[in-house]
């Protein structure tokens, strides 16, 4: 099954998105930020697909995802970042970093499965 790595300094959003995930199917890896989040991308094997956050100690979401797509084997890999209503600035600058698209927060299990479904993971 694709796996996926959950980056997320909230513990809370980190579990909502694991339940899901792992109910649907997928192997889910967590990271509680973007520093730990590398570490992760480093040393496990590779990720079918990554959801980041953005607001995060340490390193940020955009901080990671720039970080992420100079591996050449995550060049092209799924990254979805979770947003708020509302954040056109930070989606911009997200996709500028390289982020693949995004998932609003708060999300219903069925709209998180629908995205990514999109990116074909
Ligand atoms: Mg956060």
């Amino acid at each position: 099954m694709p796996s996926i790595l959950v980056v997320d300094d909230s513990n809370t959003t980190r579990l909502a998105l694991k339940t899901v995930l792992t109910q649907a199917g997928y192997t889910v890896e967590e990271a509680k930020d973007g520093e730990e989040a590398i570490q992760k991308v480093m040393t496990l094997p590779k990720f079918n697909a990554i959801i980041t956050d953005l607001n995060m100690p340490k390193i940020d979401g955009i901080g990671f995802i720039k970080e992420v797509r100079v591996f050449p084997e995550y060049r092209f890999t799924p990254i979805l970042m979770l947003t708020t209503e509302g954040v056109l600035a930070k989606k911009e600058e997200g996709k500028r970093a390289g982020a693949t698209g995004w998932i609003v927060k708060p999300f219903t299990p069925d709209q998180l499965l629908a995205v990514l479904k999109k990116v074909q993971i």
